[in-house]
């Protein structure tokens, strides 16, 4: 299988009044076709900003200061003056023209809120046609209302509703259509940020069945953002567990599942409801993640680590093989 995305060292930093806060910390990964890789942690962990980091949509003040973002290109796309050869590209060497040629036709974002992200302004159609319209000028207004109709059919949104607001959508129809948008263009890679938060269960139920329709239809490779494990389990093929903007773990989704290695996704999956035992308490994490600006030494979970020991207060752990098949950011499994 191709990698379709090698992520190298990426670093993204936040300029604040008190200092700087590396939001995304040296982090690397490689994504396959096909794939579906979730990106999970709590809250501030930097997965979203990853995600932005990969489109480079990354706004002020925040900036990439270091790494590569190596995309695969299948063919050559062809402008006046911004052509790219296929192949690996890094995206940090595109120009900004170069990067909207790939948004949205190579690589889509779906972003967290459907209600912010639609232009109440606009009709439906009128998001799809503008989209489509931004990529091949040429074409006609009826063609894209048709791909249009076609897109929200596949999602079980009747295309007659083209002519609709986004108010006139409910909030598990307006995700749809923004899923429709993301994948208007036919992008091969596809990255949804908590495509599901603030819908009910079973509307999410519904949802994630119908990305994963989708995917296979599509032939998409997925990055999926949540902070919800569950949605994981269920859709990702790998997960990566990120903690105050550094990857701490990453592994296919059974054995991390089955057998996490580091202590903070042995925590976090501790503190995940599970309804097959209701005796089961529920744990939580103690304390809270470090303030990024003036972040601890070491391991930046060494604060809040039943196992920590004296070489993680003082030396960053770097990824290495976890025995699972993924790899693990610990010196418990390095020996220091
Ligand atoms: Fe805990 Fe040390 Fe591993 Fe960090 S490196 S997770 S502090 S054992």
């Amino acid at each position: 299988m191709t990698d379709i995305l090698s992520i190298r060292d990426l670093t993204v930093e936040y300029t604040t009044r008190r200092g700087t806060a590396r939001a995304v910390d040296t982090v690397s990964l490689n994504l396959e076709e096909n794939r579906t890789l979730g990106l999970a942690g709590e809250s501030g962990c930097g997965k979203s900003t990853l995600g932005r980091a990969i489109m480079r949509l990354v706004s002020y003040p925040g900036r990439i200061v270091e790494g590569e973002i190596i995309f695969n290109i299948e063919e050559d796309i062809q402008a006046e003056k911004h052509s790219i050869n296929r192949g690996d590209v890094d995206l940090r060497e595109l120009s900004e023209d170069q990067m909207r040629m790939l948004r949205g036709k190579e690589i889509a974002y779906i972003f967290q809120d459907p209600m912010t992200s639609l232009n109440p302004m606009l009709s439906i159609g009128d998001h799809f046609t503008q989209l489509m319209k931004a990529h091949d000028p040429e074409i006609e207004k009826e063609a894209a209302l048709e791909r249009a109709g076609e897109l929200l059919d596949s999602l079980g949104i009747s295309p007659e509703r083209v002519k609709d607001y986004p108010h006139q959508f409910s909030g598990g129809m307006r995700q749809r259509v923004m899923i429709g948008l993301g994948l208007a263009l036919r992008p091969k890679l596809l990255i949804s940020d908590e495509p599901t938060t603030s819908l009910d269960v079973i509307v999410e139920a519904q949802i994630l069945e119908e990305m994963a329709e989708l995917k296979e239809e599509f032939n998409l490779t997925m990055i999926l953002i949540t902070h919800n494990l569950g949605v994981l389990a269920q859709t990702a093929d790998d997960i990566a567990i990120m903690y105050t903007g550094r990857l701490v773990e990453i592994a296919p989704t059974d054995v991390l599942f089955e057998d996490p290695q580091h202590p903070y996704t042995q925590a976090l999956l501790d503190s995940v409801p599970d309804v097959t035992k209701p005796e089961k308490k529920l744990s939580w994490i103690p304390g809270a993640p470090p303030d990024l600006v003036e972040s601890p030494p070491g391991c930046m979970f060494h604060p809040r680590c039943p196992f920590v020991m004296d070489v993680c207060r003082e030396v960053v752990p770097s990824l290495s093989e976890s025995k699972i098949g993924g790899k693990v950011a610990c010196h418990l499994y390095t020996g220091g």
